[in-house]
């Protein structure tokens, strides 16, 4: 037997009596719930957005702080490498004033054991030189480098900056109304909890807190749309009665039949359902 496919047939069928049948106060129950349900996953939604945008902030303002920390390092090694370069310019006048003592000396030699002496001592001093000197155009390359790179990254920081500024106050704005939009949910939230049974009101949060999903939801081709198991045709023969609220008896959310006129809307309509007094 195809059981879903009868139920299906039967939905449309039987859900046009629900209205007439269903006990008043079970039916303002349920249309109470069903925009609880609603409201809960529409602020789940929004909350959920909201914290999309502090995330993506959040991640602007790490960059940000990441380039701030490497343009502090530059800097320090940059007054490091130019501290050092000077020391190294002292050192080479130094060897430069010595080579110039070296070299009268050798003038003066008068023998020749002492100008070979003060030939090598002249000669070591213009290697040290030598080498002084490469160091230092070494040493300037690299303080070029870095400035260079200290230059490109004050651009970007500025960039950046701005950019940061005004993504603050763009997020600010959205989750200001995100949350603006949030509170008036919560308000009626209030008012839905004080026309609910405190049992049943109970009763919903607890299966909300477990699922974190919708909690009111509509039997379709005989299936519960909340677990997507099938709904036995007794437990739809209850609904149809409407003496009571039914619960799925696998994930205890709370079961209603669509009605025909709603079957083409899409889920997430938003519009409070009809209205038919
Ligand atoms: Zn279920």
């Amino acid at each position: 037997m195809a059981h879903s496919s009868c139920i299906l047939a039967q939905d449309a069928a039987l859900a046009l009596h629900v209205g007439e049948k269903m006990n008043e106060y079970v039916r303002s129950q349920l249309e109470f719930l069903r925009e609880l349900s609603d409201l809960d996953s529409r602020v789940s939604e929004l909350q959920t957005k909201m914290k999309e945008k502090e995330t993506a902030l959040a991640t602007l303002k790490e960059k940000l702080s990441k380039n701030k920390e490497e343009y502090a390092t530059r800097t320090h090694q940059l007054k490091e490498s130019e501290h050092a370069e000077h020391s190294e310019e002292v050192k080479l006048k130094e060897a430069e004033a010595e080579l110039k003592k070296a070299q009268i000396l050798l003038n003066s030699a008068q023998r020749n054991e002492e100008y070979n002496i003060l030939l090598k001592k002249r000669d070591s001093i213009r290697s040290q030189i030598s080498a002084l000197e490469d160091a230092a155009l070494a040493r300037l390359a690299e303080i070029d480098s870095a400035r260079a790179r200290l230059a490109e990254l004050t651009k970007e920081l500025s960039h950046e900056e701005e950019g940061l500024k005004a993504a603050s106050e763009q997020t600010k704005k959205e989750v200001d109304a995100l949350q603006n939009e949030v509170d008036k949910l919560l308000l009626r939230r209030e008012e839905l909890k004080t026309k609910i049974s405190s049992e049943i009101f109970t009763r919903y949060e607890r299966v909300l807190n477990k699922e974190k999903r919708r909690v009111v939801v509509c039997i379709k081709d005989g299936i519960c749309q909340g677990c997507y198991r099938t709904i036995t045709p007794e437990q739809i023969n209850t609904i149809m009665r409407g003496e009571s609220l039914i619960y799925c008896r696998n994930c205890n959310r709370i079961l209603y039949l669509q009605e025909p006129e709603q079957q083409t809307l899409p889920e997430e309509g938003g519009s409070a359902p009809d209205s038919s007094n």
